[in-house]
């Protein structure tokens, strides 16, 4: 079964409309489906989250790049994954808008492939709100795995955002903390807001 079938039997199921491209709604329910059945899944009775396996230093290295509200949710994602036997790795977290111009000019004015159509204050990267994540088995990397969308589902049921769920531009290995105020935001607008908050040095969950 493809993830967009899976999606489309989710949404039957739930009464909603099935168009195979899943809100927070089917993704949840898609979680219940693929994380909670799953062996290992649901942690023992009166466990609690020290019994977790710890979480490698380079995840741990990105995330204390990122703003403390998003700290916890990605060492839940890292440490929920491994509980689930996906071996995950947070592998990129804040960005500098000089970093974010690097990344930026490669591919356009400088030597490589286009990585990001983000210019600085353009990523939610540098605002230490986002992170990615890498899906490993053993020692290797890997790219492309169905697995990203377990831990999609994962990242969702969490309170994150995902960027396998968005409509235009998918991004599976991306993951965000949106800001409350930003709830019913388009992405653009959030920036926007995110770059004036920069500027006024206000706060960006509050
Ligand atoms: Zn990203």
């Amino acid at each position: 079964m493809t993830i967009e079938e899976l999606i489309a039997a989710v949404q039957a199921e739930l009464g909603v409309q099935v168009d195979g491209k899943a809100g927070p709604q089917t993704w949840r329910a898609i979680y219940q489906r693929i994380v909670k059945q799953g062996p290992a899944a649901t942690p023992p009775a009166g466990s609690t989250r020290a019994d977790m396996p710890p979480v490698d230093p380079r995840s741990e290295k990105t995330i204390a790049t990122l703003l403390p509200e998003v700290r916890p949710m990605a060492r839940a994602l890292v440490q929920k994954a491994a509980a689930m036997g996906i071996r995950i790795k947070v592998i990129s977290g804040f960005r500098t808008y000089e970093e974010q111009a690097a990344l930026y000019a490669q591919g356009r004015t400088a030597p490589g492939n286009i990585v990001t159509n983000a210019r600085p204050g353009y990523s939610n990267h540098n605002f230490g709100i986002a992170f990615d994540i890498g899906v490993f088995e053993g020692n290797s990397y890997l790219p492309e795995s169905p697995k990203y969308n377990a831990i999609g589902a994962l990242g969702i049921d969490i309170g994150l955002e995902w960027g396998g769920s968005w409509k235009t531009i998918v991004d599976a290995p991306h993951f965000q903390l949106r800001p409350e105020w930003a709830a019913d935001m388009a992405e653009k607008q959030m920036l926007a807001e995110l770059r004036a908050r920069r500027e006024n040095e206000s706060a960006v969950y509050a």
